[in-house]
Order: C-alpha cells, then sequence, then structure tokens
C-alpha cells in the first residue's frame, strides 16, 4: 500500500491549476529525487514565503509587506492603472517595458460555473483605489471566457467620473492570453492608444 503521507502530498500538487493526478505524481518523485540539502532549501524558502508574504493593500500583487514594490515605487506614474487577471500579466508587462503606471491585480476570471467571491471582493475595492487616477487599461485576456470580467469591470467603472477606460484594439489575436503576447503586440494593442 502506498503510503498515506505519499498520497496526502501528492493531493496537494494535484490542487494546482493545469495539473493532473498523473503529472501531481512525476513531480513528487522528481522532488523526492533532489538530494536532502536541496529538498530541505526548497521547503524551507517555501515556510519564510508562507508565513511573510500577503498582498499589497493597493493592487493585490503580493508582497512581503504592506505595500508591493511596483506600488512603493515613488518613481512610477501614480495616474494611471492597468487591470489584470494574474499576477502572471503583470510580470509580462514589466517585462515588455512599455508601461510605468500601477496596477491591479483581480486574481482570476469570473466563470460562470466557478464562484469568485475573492475577485467580487476585490472588484468592490476597485473604486477606492481610483483616486488620483486618471487613466485605467483594461488588460484582460482577449477570449471569451474573459468576457463576463470586462462586463463586470467597465460596469463598476461606469460609476467613476473622469476616468479614461482603454481597452485593447488591436493586435491582440483572439485567445490572446496577455503573459503570452509579446511587447510589440503589447505595446499595438494597448500603450499605444494612450
Ligand atoms: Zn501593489
Amino acid at each position: 500500500m502506498i503510503p498515506p503521507i505519499f498520497t496526502k502530498f501528492v493531493e496537494l500538487l494535484d490542487e494546482f491549476p493545469e495539473i493532473g493526478p498523473r503529472q501531481a505524481w512525476r513531480l513528487f518523485f522528481w522532488l523526492l529525487r533532489q538530494e536532502s540539502g536541496k529538498r530541505r532549501q526548497f521547503f524551507e524558502l517555501f515556510k519564510t514565503l508562507s508565513d511573510q508574504v500577503s498582498h499589497c493593500t493597493i493592487c493585490y500583487f503580493p508582497a512581503i509587506g504592506e505595500m508591493c514594490h511596483i506600488c512603493a515605487d515613488v518613481k512610477r506614474d501614480h495616474s494611471r492603472l492597468c487591470i489584470v487577471a494574474r499576477e502572471t500579466d503583470v510580470l509580462t508587462i514589466e517585462n515588455s517595458k512599455k508601461y510605468k503606471g500601477r496596477y491591479f491585480v483581480l486574481g482570476g476570471l469570473m466563470l460562470p460555473y466557478e464562484k469568485r467571491d475573492d475577485i467580487s471582493k476585490r472588484l468592490q475595492d476597485l473604486p477606492k483605489k481610483l483616486k488620483n487616477i486618471k487613466t485605467v487599461l483594461l488588460a484582460l485576456p482577449f477570449t471569451r471566457e474573459a468576457e463576463p470580467t470586462a462586463q463586470e469591470v467597465e460596469r463598476v467603472l461606469k460609476h467613476i467620473p473622469h476616468i479614461k477606460i482603454i481597452k485593447p484594439q488591436k493586435g491582440i489575436p483572439q485567445g490572446g492570453e496577455i503573459e503570452f503576447l509579446d511587447p510589440e503586440t503589447l505595446q499595438e494593442a494597448l500603450f499605444k492608444q494612450e
């Protein structure tokens, strides 16, 4: 019989997005194959991270402390806000070096078959984050799946006067996830419109 501690651990790995049971087991065996020092380092680092990490009180990007490194940067343009679905979208946009404003991370997409109170709560918070914001860029995935989220965001923004809303216009292919876009496409579809 497989030791229960094995299955318990694999069940946790199986909960990772886009990881199935088979991959979870492969990952598990891979972890066990690593030498003990590396394994210990991995789990100690994860424990420290887990103890220290929280979400930025302004944009919800993971942060050590109250504010993330982006919101804490005084050189950023604090009149621009880019709304993204996921944390990895922030990394892609940052790597493109085409944008110098702040972000607002929704934490995923609102899907009809899945209740996402966490996203709804962040959206309720959104109006409070718009002080001094002049332009909002909607950098949500250009997919049918993202439509309900985009509509919800726009519904919230509609009641806020004096805010220019920029939506992806062109260049983003249908089915385009922000995190996979190259800097030129991002520039063409979003940042050039400002
Ligand atoms: Zn932040």
